[in-house]
């Protein structure tokens, strides 16, 4: 297989040879639930690893193939592994590495249904649940032991955008033999490459800036081979059966072929709009990787070729007037999910991180007033606008 050295070049066109399919550009669709064997010889074979084939759709399929060969060149890892959701993901990765007595140290901050997955469904078994704030990488230090088998993080970290140094949580967890997962939905390959600064895993939402069009939820995976080997077996064929289909995986496929061309888009107008909402008299705060007030502002320049397209930011007046603000909204779409053309607002308290108690969010810094912006594909000078408008009225009172 050639290996193009450009990473749009790979996400258009590594792990296919239209010459080696009936010349069709586009990878063929494999709708098929089963595989015929040559011989009964063959299937056991293939059955034993000891002939290469596809024996089950719920194990493998050629469409999935193509996606977990071109997500595992685009983040630089050995192999891939495409799941039906990002949560299918996450779930599939954790049921395979931890036993009941292990430790998971995880950050503070976390997705809702991860938090949830962790809280409610991790520890019914017996696993440890440690958080840690891992801004400071201190923190972990003085938290790991023989018996963390692994550190999982998001960065940047949803929804409040703080990161995680990666080859510096890499370094610590591996001084005691644990493994390094990394959510990287919100950076996306394009901008942060965490298998190179040292991460063992990736995982994927790829739902999200991946697939790139609000029609499909996937996830994937990528590592070195034989522990994804274990995943797929393991974790994805028998734990959870969250098979991506192959349907979903064409889209997935089309949406990377346009990954850094959309992500070079939605950076530059969230830094616009960024730098619009912290000028505004209306807003308390915002958090955005890209500012210079944000506190990590340089490790974000040292580990994200570009500083992403997720806003975070709190209204004067708290919850009410974030409320507000949203309902005035007439481009911006009110809804959850993030990283599609359109862009998108939602509420995380009583959305995306409902799950947590409001204890747990104040424990977790998930602040009640904070709003979650997507920055879209549109025109920013519209994407502007229907903030301003929004911004002007509901603050009339105030200004
Ligand atoms: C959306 C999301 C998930 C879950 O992915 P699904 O595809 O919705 O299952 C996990 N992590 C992050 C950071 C997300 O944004």
């Amino acid at each position: 297989m050639t290996q193009f050295p450009g990473f749009a070049t790979r996400a258009i066109h590594h792990a296919y040879d239209p010459l080696e399919n009936e010349g069709a550009l586009t990878p063929p669709l494999h709708l098929t639930s089963t595989f015929s064997f040559e011989t009964a010889e063959a299937g056991a074979e293939i059955f034993a690893g000891e002939r290469q084939g596809h024996i089950y759709s719920r194990i493998s399929n050629p469409t999935c193939d193509i996606l977990e060969n071109r997500i595992a060149c685009l983040e630089s890892a050995e192999a891939g592994l495409a799941l039906s959701s990002g949560m299918g993901a996450i779930t599939a990765v954790l049921w395979t590495l931890l036993s009941p007595g292990d430790e998971v140290i995880v950050d503070r901050t976390l997705y809702g249904c991860t938090f949830a997955f962790m809280r409610h469904g991790l520890a019914k078994w017996g696993v440890k649940i440690t958080h840690v704030d891992m801004t400071d990488p201190q923190n972990l230090c003085a938290a790991v032991s023989e018996k963390t088998r692994v550190v999982y993080f998001e960065t940047p970290a949803n929804p409040n955008m703080r990161l995680v140094d990666i080859t510096a949580s890499a370094e610590i967890a591996h001084s005691v033999g644990a493994q390094v997962v990394v959510d990287n939905t919100y950076a996306s390959p394009y901008l942060t490459r965490p298998i190179e600064l040292g991460a063992d895993i990736v995982v994927h939402s790829a739902t999200k800036y991946l697939g790139g069009h609000g029609d499909a939820v996937g996830g994937l995976v990528v590592g070195a081979a034989e522990q994804i080997e274990e995943i797929r077996l393991v974790g994805m064929k028998d734990m959870t059966g969250a098979v991506m289909a192959p349907f979903n995986a064409m889209l997935i496929l089309r949406g990377l072929k346009t990954l850094n061309l959309r992500m070079d888009r939605h950076c530059s107008s969230a830094r616009v709009v960024a730098d619009y909402l912290e000028s505004h008299p209306a807003i308390e705060n915002v958090c955005f990787p890209g500012l210079e007030s944000f506190a990590q502002h340089d490790l974000a320049k040292r580990q994200m070729s570009q500083p992403g397209a997720m806003i975070a930011f709190e209204v004067m007046g708290g919850v009410p007037a974030g409320i507000a603000l949203m309902n005035r909204l007439k481009l911006i779409q009110r809804a959850v999910s993030l990283g599609d053309a359109e862009s998108l607002i939602q509420h995380p308290a009583s959305m995306t991180h409902s799950t947590y108690t409001p204890e747990e969010r104040a424990e977790h810094g998930i602040s009640d007033g904070l709003i979650r912006l997507s920055v879209g594909l549109e025109d920013v000078e519209d994407i502007l606008a229907d903030l301003a408008q929004a911004l002007n009225r509901s603050t009339c009172n105030a200004a």
